[in-house]
């Protein structure tokens, strides 16, 4: 039997099968996980084969299916398990605000860069256009302008007003999406305009927490329509670390990595090296200061975690 994973507590997981009903399904023995050390090896998105227990409709999950992504959490303890958050990301959606509060640039980006690495497309949201003036409503037609040149498509919407919901209803079908955005940017407002009959608490199935065994849920898909479904990562701000070589962060800049060839030296951070078509392009207005701002912001953190 097949199935997809919603939602895991650790011990459990609530698997839908494809008849789209519900299973507690836990896993048996041990799983490899390949390459990381994984605290976890199945996580929400992933889809598996289950084979069925005796007692009251329990499975056991027996495979996991080959992932297309996931992102994983690590833990600041160096020698710790990474954690999996979810897998098999169709598109993410970072909400931003451009006003109360305001999105800095640098999150945008580090957000941007995270789902290059793991292979996910992001269409920007840029919520609260009510309150926009004319003055930021310009401004923000810059910034989606800047965005949209390098690849990234952006919805202009208003979750209090819902304006722009229907261009996003479109942008989610058929899809697994994942919702992001730092608190305060209207993600949960949105989910509710969006869906709103998604009852938060569809896929809880009674007693399935191993009794006085605290665990933290990370994320947890729902079915929002046929096929198409929404991945919650409660107090997930950011897509999580994923470890760059500096030599390689220019990569996760689309308007870079065309020029990479061109740099004199192979091993072009791209900061005063003589001979950097990355410097030229940010000198020659095509690349935006904006943009490499945050490639150096990004570059001296990883200077920081090191
Ligand atoms: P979250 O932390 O990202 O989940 O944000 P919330 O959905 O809790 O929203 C934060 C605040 O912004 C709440 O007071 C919402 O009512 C408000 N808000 C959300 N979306 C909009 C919007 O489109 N326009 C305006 N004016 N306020 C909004
Ligand atoms: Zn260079």
């Amino acid at each position: 039997m097949k199935g997809l994973v919603l939602k895991s507590t650790g011990s459990w997981y609530v698997v839908r099968k494809e008849d789209g009903g519900l299973l507690r399904a836990r896993l048996r023995g041990k799983f490899k996980t390949k390459g990381l050390k994984l605290s976890n090896p199945v996580a929400v998105g992933d889809h598996v084969t289950l084979e069925l227990e005796g007692e009251e409709g329990t499975a056991v999950i027996t495979e996991i299916a080959p992932r297309t992504n996931h992102i994983i959490r690590k833990s600041i303890h160096k020698t710790a398990h990474a954690h999996i958050i979810a897998s098999n990301i169709d598109l993410a959606f970072l909400v931003v605000t451009l006003v109360s509060p305001r999105t800095s640039f640098g999150f945008i980006d580090r957000f941007l860069v995270t789902a290059e690495a793991y292979h996910i497309p992001v269409t920007l949201l840029f919520n609260k256009i009510d309150l926009y003036d004319e003055d930021t409503l310009q401004y923000q037609e810059r910034v989606r302008q800047m965005y949209r040149q390098i690849g990234y498509e952006s919805v202009a919407c208003s979750a209090a007003e819902g304006i722009g919901i229907e261009e996003i209803q479109q942008l989610l079908d058929q899809k697994v999406t994942l919702f992001s955005g730092h608190s305060g940017v209207g993600k949960s407002t949105l989910v509710n305009t969006l869906v709103p009959d998604l009852d938060l608490k569809t896929t809880e199935i009674s007693a399935y927490s191993d009794k006085g065994v605290h665990t933290t849920t990370f994320a947890e898909m729902f079915e929002i329509g046929e096929n198409t479904f929404l991945i919650d990562t409660p107090g997930i701000k950011e897509l999580g670390v994923v470890d760059i070589p500096k030599p390689e962060l220019s990569h996760y800049f689309p308007e870079m990595r065309d020029l990479l060839q061109s740099c004199r030296f192979n091993n072009c951070l791209h900061l005063n090296e003589p001979g950097c078509a990355v410097r030229e392009a940010v000198d020659a207005g095509k690349i935006s200061l904006t943009r490499y701002d945050s490639y150096r912001s990004i570059l001296e953190d990883e200077d920081n975690r090191r």
